[in-house]
């Protein structure tokens, strides 16, 4: 028999798929910064996981339809990064290895790998809390991305940079 090599995120998300489709319609449409603030909340549970804090989020036509929280240590996984996690739940959920009509909400800026994954699946649109100047895919530049993918960054930034310096002040 085959196993999935990740059955988890699958998993993890559906339940807050199904959550997201029984609530009533919002009176107002989510914002980028309410969908950050999503994020965040999954990069809070990671650091209470002891995982790196990052959390991601993938909308469509203004609803959530995914979720996740870096979960490396967890699943012995290098490749466990918060959005792969959640951009597979979203692939699940849609039934579509295209992502081109979704937004993904990341509380850290991508690295080379989950930006490769982003080109792959042309995601229509990014956007960042924090940038990582270190680790971040921008550092090659953005030509790694899809090049009808729009790319923003900065919403809610100093809420995501306390976390992770939280984190990693704590870790010393
Ligand atoms: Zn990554």
């Amino acid at each position: 028999m085959v196993r999935a090599s990740r059955p988890l995120p699958v998993r993890v998300a559906a339940p807050y798929i199904r959550r997201m489709a029984e609530a009533p319609n919002l009176l107002q449409p989510l914002d980028d910064a309410a969908f950050m603030r999503m994020a965040l909340a999954e990069a809070e549970a990671a650091a209470a996981r002891d995982e790196v804090p990052v959390g991601a989020v993938v909308a469509c036509d203004g609803k959530a339809i995914a979720r996740a929280g870096n979960r490396v240590e967890q699943l012995n996984d290098a490749s466990a990064h918060a959005e792969m996690l959640a951009l597979t739940a979203a692939q699940e959920h849609l039934g579509s290895r295209v992502l081109s009509a979704c937004i993904l909400y990341v509380t850290l800026e991508p690295c080379v790998m989950c930006a490769g994954a982003l080109a792959w699946m042309r995601i229509g649109r990014i956007v960042v809390g924090a940038e990582d100047p270190k680790s971040g895919f921008t550092r090659f530049g953005r030509g790694l991305l899809h090049p009808k993918t729009r790319y923003e960054t900065g919403v809610e930034a100093e809420a995501s940079t306390a976390l992770l310096q939280a984190f990693f002040r704590a870790r010393r």
